[in-house]
C-alpha cells in the first residue's frame, strides 16, 4: 500500500510543529518509520490520507469505545453547536452529566469536570494535599497520570517509548515530593509510607495499568494499599482515565471491587472530545473552590459540546450493559487466537488482558510491573507493528501501550487480525 501522502504530510508538519506531532507517541519514534496521517474514521476503521483502511486497535487511545463517528454522539454535537459552543456560565446539561456519572460509578458523591486527564489528576493531587495538609505523593513506576510536573517521574509509556528517564523542566523540589515504587510491590509501599510517616498526602495508581502495556494488579495489592491509606490518613486516588467506563460502567472500582477516595476520569468520559473529571468523597471534594480554599478552575470546563458528547455516550453505556460483555468476548477471542498462533510458532510471550484492554509482551516471564514489561523483546513488537500496519491493522505504535478494543469491531475483524498476526510472524 502507498503511504506517500502521509510521508509528505509528515515532512511538512515538521516545519511548523515540534517533531511534526501534537503528542509525542504519535510520531512512531519507538517503532520507527513515518507516522500515518488520518483523514476520517467510521466504526472500527481508520482511513488515512492515501485512502488506506485500517482496523483500529487504539480507539483514539481509549475514548471511542463504541467506534468512530458514532451516530448518536455526532448528531448530539451537531445540534448542540447551533446553540453556542461555550457560555462560561452554568448549564443544566452539566448537572445532568454529573448526575449520570454519579449514578454509574461507586464512591463518587461530587464530581468536577475539567478538559483533560492530565488536568483531572493534577487537580486531584492538589486536592489531596490541601485536604490532608501533607506534601508527598506515591506513584508507581510505569504508571502515567498525565504530564503535570509531579507525575513525570518514572511515568510509563510516552517516556519509556522515547527512553526519557528524568525530565528537564521539572524541578528537583517537585520531583522530591514524588515517591515511586514498583507496581504490585505492596511491601515497598508499606516501607515508603513508614519512612515518610505523616508526610504522604496521596497514593495515586492506575488500578489496571495501561501505560506500560496492560498490567493487572495482583490479588490483594490494591486491597493492601486501601488498608495502608485508611491507617495513615492517605487519600487513595484511582486514576481511571483509561479504565473508567471501559472495564465496566463503574470502571475499575466496580470491576475489582476496591474503593477509592478520589477518582479521575478522561478518555471515554468525553467520547473523543477534550474532557476529564475528578470526583469522590463529599468531605474531600468540598475542599475545592468555591466551597473550600483549594483552587481549581477552567474557562472551558463543562463545555456544552464536550458535555453532550460524553453524556450521550455514557447514557448508552449505562442503558446497554451487554456492551461490556460483548467487548470482553471479542477481546478474549483475540487473546485466544493470538495464544494459538504464538504457541504454534514457539515464540515466548505473555498476554495480559482484562475487559477490553489487552497487550502482548514478547517474554516468557509473567509481566506484573514496568521492569518485566521493559525486559520483553520490543524489537519483535516493532516488527509485528509494521507488518500489521502494512496489512491494514493499526496497533498502538509502542510496545508499552495497551490495545483498546471498540465494540464496532466485528468478529470477522478479529479473525482477520489473528490471521494477519499469523502471517506476520
Ligand atoms: C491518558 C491518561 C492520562 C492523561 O490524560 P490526557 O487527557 O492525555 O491528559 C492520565 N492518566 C491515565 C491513566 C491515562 O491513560
Amino acid at each position: 500500500m502507498s503511504i506517500q501522502k502521509s510521508i509528505d504530510l509528515f515532512a511538512r508538519a515538521q516545519k511548523s510543529i515540534p517533531g511534526g506531532v501534537n503528542s509525542p507517541v504519535r510520531a512512531f519514534k519507538s517503532v520507527g518509520g513515518d507516522p500515518i496521517f488520518m483523514q476520517k474514521a467510521k466504526g472500527a476503521y481508520l482511513y488515512d490520507a492515501d485512502g488506506n483502511r485500517y482496523i483500529d486497535y487504539i480507539a483514539s487511545w481509549g475514548p471511542l469505545i463504541l467506534g468512530h463517528a458514532y451516530e448518536p454522539v455526532v448528531k448530539a454535537i451537531q445540534e448542540k453547536a447551533l446553540l453556542s459552543t461555550s457560555f462560561g456560565a452554568p448549564t443544566e446539561l452539566e448537572i445532568e452529566m454529573a448526575e449520570l456519572i454519579i449514578s454509574m460509578v461507586p464512591n463518587v458523591d461530587l464530581i468536577r469536570m475539567v478538559s483533560s486527564g492530565t488536568e483531572a489528576c493534577m487537580s486531584a493531587v492538589r486536592l489531596a494535599r490541601g485536604y490532608t495538609g501533607k506534601n508527598k505523593i506515591i506513584k508507581f513506576e510505569g504508571c502515567y497520570h498525565g504530564h503535570a510536573d509531579s507525575f513525570l517521574v518514572k511515568a510509563g509509556s510516552g517516556l519509556a517509548t522515547l527512553n526519557i528517564q528524568t525530565v528537564p523542566g521539572v524541578t528537583a523540589g517537585v520531583a522530591a515530593d514524588t515517591l515511586t515504587c514498583a507496581y504490585n510491590d505492596l511491601a515497598a509501599v508499606q516501607q515508603l509510607v513508614e519512612k515518610n510517616k505523616g508526610e504522604v498526602a496521596a497514593i495515586i495508581i492506575e488500578p489496571v495499568a495501561g501505560n506500560m502495556g496492560c498490567v493487572l494488579p495482583e490479588p490483594g495489592f490494591l486491597e493492601g494499599i486501601r488498608e495502608i491509606c485508611d491507617a495513615e490518613n492517605i487519600v487513595f486516588i484511582f486514576d481511571e482515565v483509561m479504565t473508567g467506563f471501559r472495564l465496566a460502567k463503574g470502571g475499575a472500582q466496580e470491576k475489582l471491587n476496591v474503593k477509592a477516595d478520589l477518582v479521575t476520569y478522561g478518555k471515554v468520559i468525553g467520547a473523543g472530545m477534550p474532557v476529564g473529571a475528578f470526583g469522590g468523597k463529599r468531605e474531600i471534594m468540598e475542599c475545592i473552590a468555591p466551597l473550600g480554599s483549594v483552587y481549581q478552575a477552567g474557562t472551558l470546563s463543562g463545555n456544552p459540546l464536550a458535555m453532550i458528547a460524553g453524556y450521550t455516550l455514557l447514557n448508552e453505556l449505562k442503558s446497554r450493559a451487554e456492551i461490556y460483555t460483548s467487548l470482553e468476548n471479542k477481546t478474549k477471542r483475540l487473546k485466544q487466537g493470538i495464544d494459538e498462533v504464538l504457541k504454534s510458532k514457539k515464540i515466548p510471550y505473555t498476554i495480559n488482558q482484562l475487559g477490553s484492554m489487552i497487550s502482548i509482551f514478547f517474554t516468557e516471564e509473567k509481566v506484573t510491573d514496568f521492569g518485566g514489561a521493559a525486559r520483553s523483546n520490543t524489537t519483535l513488537f516493532n516488527t509485528l507493528f509494521h507488518k500489521l500496519l502494512n496489512s491494514g491493522i493499526y496497533l498502538p505504535p509502542s510496545a508499552f501501550e495497551s490495545w483498546f478494543l471498540n465494540d464496532a469491531l466485528s468478529e470477522q475483524d478479529i479473525e482477520d487480525t489473528i490471521n494477519a498476526i499469523d502471517r506476520s510472524l
